[in-house]
């Protein structure tokens, strides 16, 4: 890991007690400063041991836990004054869940809000990361409901703490062997389990496989949080996430070919299906990223001034 990625953290997880704008009658970012610094140290011990399930104290927060509490708690541990922050639900910034959050982080810190990657600093999300490449500027908080990868193989708590203690994954690769046996392609579609750093294998949340090569080598850091099954981990920038697949079956992202986004035309983002309807007939294919496919609109037509 790198110093400045280290300071940067350790500088997040000094009081920001004097941050709390006047007129909140909350503190700044509802956590109290005990919760954020026992978040902020779980945080630290993650991305000290890329991959590596922290336990930690989950709060209960005015989300239900499966709604995002896991990922919010990272967003108020880590936010700071100078943040701008972006959260999405499966790409999309105007999922319930998401303004939800957004409206709970902005009120809770007074920071701004943005739907560009490009102006944000800290995004949460669920099930994707966004089209556009981010950098060092952005922490990626992702919401997890199921942080165990080799949950499906393995139920007993003691069992699975030995399987990661020993790097002992044989399971989890003779689980995918039968999937490929048994159907001719592994099928795991999201989630799909990664090697970090050569050590730990993580669940890449419901992130499509589209999104998942994308955490390899990234710029970017990226903070997992688990609020019901409570354990936070993460994947630091620079940081090999190799997912896991034999010599001869290579891994392969969701692509349907001649699928194009019915708004803006492209091929080249991740698309998801919209059914069809009584009253539109046949279902077509959108952008799962709903701001980026409205900036890449207004990319191809300019002055037809497409709303914001
Ligand atoms: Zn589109």
């Amino acid at each position: 890991m790198s110093t400045p990625l280290l300071q940067q953290v350790i500088d997040r997880s000094a009081p920001i007690d004097d941050a709390s704008p006047a007129d909140l009658d909350v503190n700044f970012g509802l956590l109290d400063e005990y919760s954020k610094r026992e978040i902020r140290r779980a945080i630290l011990t993650a991305v000290a041991v890329p991959g590596y399930q922290v336990p930690f104290g989950s709060r209960e927060m005015p989300v239900a836990r499966g709604w995002g509490s896991g990922g919010l708690q990272i967003s108020l541990a880590v936010v700071g004054p100078d943040d701008v922050v972006k959260v999405i639900d499966q790409g999309d910034d105007e999922g319930v869940n998401a303004v939800n959050l957004r409206r709970l982080i902005v009120s809770s810190t007074g920071i701004p809000e943005s739907t560009t990657p490009e102006d944000s600093t800290l995004i949460q999300t669920r099930h994707r990361i966004p089209e556009d490449p981010l950098d060092e500027r952005h922490t990626l908080i992702l919401q997890v409901p199921v942080p165990e990868p080799l949950r499906g193989v393995e139920r007993d708590m003691r069992e699975l703490a030995r399987m990661h203690a020993e790097a002992d994954y044989a399971r989890m690769w003779v689980s995918l062997y039968e999937d490929k046996v048994r159907n001719g392609v592994i099928t795991r579609t999201t989630g799909y389990p990664c090697l970090v750093h050569g050590r730990y294998v993580i669940a890449t949340t419901p992130i499509p496989r589209w999104d998942v090569p994308r955490l390899h080598q990234s710029r970017f850091l990226s903070l997992f949080g688990a609020g019901r099954e409570k354990r936070i981990y993460a994947v630091p920038p620079h940081t090999d996430v190799e997912p896991l697949t034999f010599e001869d079956v290579p891994f392969e992202v969701e692509i349907t070919p001649g699928a194009q986004c019915r708004s803006c035309g492209s091929s080249e983002s991740f698309l998801v299906e919209v059914p069809a309807t009584a009253a539109e007939g046949g279902g077509h294919w959108v952008c799962s990223d709903s701001d980026w496919c409205r900036r890449n609109r207004q990319r191809q037509h300019p002055s037809n001034g497409v709303e914001p």
